[in-house]
């Protein structure tokens, strides 16, 4: 099958960074792929596209100052760790794009934001501001308040339900890997990426095992889980290798980089 069209139109995106682009395996800071990364988004931004992170990181960050080797387990540790590592980590994103001279903002959101109606008209509203003043929002779930019954708990579908709220074009996903892989590849060297996906089905499900950073939290399943959200709600979905974020220019420009999940035609109404 034909690679798809180029995704040059898109004007909202949304890029989900995940804890293993951002810390290494060692607990520091991945400076290098985040400098990229900075310098792709900011030729995005310039060519006035809207464009929103939803970065996790704030536990692993937090965990890495006290040379804690993988993310606690604990509740209240865990959500301890994202108090002390979120404002760290918007530094970071301060630091980074303050060279592009662009502002970012921080949206701390929970699952509740995105229950109540009105709570969900004003996150949306705030979202549209942001995008009036040129300010890229950096999303995260608000850990230190998300207890069980309101956790999102990944930011994979965090990703996609803010797609969803902004009526985004493409959500791009950073992962470990260059795409969803017909089955495991660590262990066979044979097994193929997927370029592009028309339906989530079972058998495209059963491809994800969800292989994961000793830092991080979803894997593959959750991504997929997150495609389905969103292509379902017409929005493109692309799976692509977070350390290597010039696939983000590529897919932009319909090259074969990644997975891309095709998005489902939507009836009026529906959106
Ligand atoms: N919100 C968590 C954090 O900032 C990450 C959740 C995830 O890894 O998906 O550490």
């Amino acid at each position: 099958m034909k690679r798809i069209k180029s995704f040059q139109q898109v004007k909202r995106l949304v890029i989900k960074i995940g804890t293993s682009t951002i810390v290494k395996e060692s607990g520091k800071i991945n400076y290098y792929y985040l400098e990229k990364l900075a310098k792709i988004i900011s030729d995005l931004h310039a060519q006035e596209r809207e464009v929103v992170i939803v970065s996790s990181g704030a536990i692993g960050i937090g965990a890495s100052k006290f040379d804690l080797k993988q993310k606690p387990q604990k509740l209240d540790e865990k959500q301890a760790m994202a108090a002390i590592g979120q404002g760290l980590l918007m530094h970071l994103y301060k630091n980074i794009f303050s060279k592009y001279k662009i502002t970012v903002a921080q949206m701390l959101l929970t699952r509740n934001d995105f229950e109540d109606s009105i709570r969900q008209y004003n996150t949306c509203n705030t979202f549209n501001a942001l995008f009036k003043y040129k300010v890229i929002p950096i999303v995260n779930e608000n850990d230190t308040v998300a207890v069980e019954e309101i956790v999102f708990g990944d930011n994979d579908t965090l990703s996609a339900v803010v797609s969803i709220l902004i009526k985004a074009d493409i959500l791009i996903m950073l992962s470990d890997t260059d795409g969803l892989y017909a089955g495991d590849f660590r262990k066979n060297k044979n097994v193929k990426k997927i370029s592009f996906v028309e339906d989530i089905n079972e058998e495209i499900e059963s491809f994800a095992c969800g292989v994961g950073s000793s830092f991080g939290t979803g894997g593959m399943r959750t991504k997929i889980y997150a495609a389905k959200l969103a292509t379902a709600r017409g929005i493109a979905v692309a799976i692509i290798k977070g350390k290597k974020p010039e696939q983000i220019v590529g897919v932009i420009q319909g090259k074969n980089e990644g997975t891309i999940f095709l998005p489902k035609k939507i009836t009026e109404g529906q959106n």
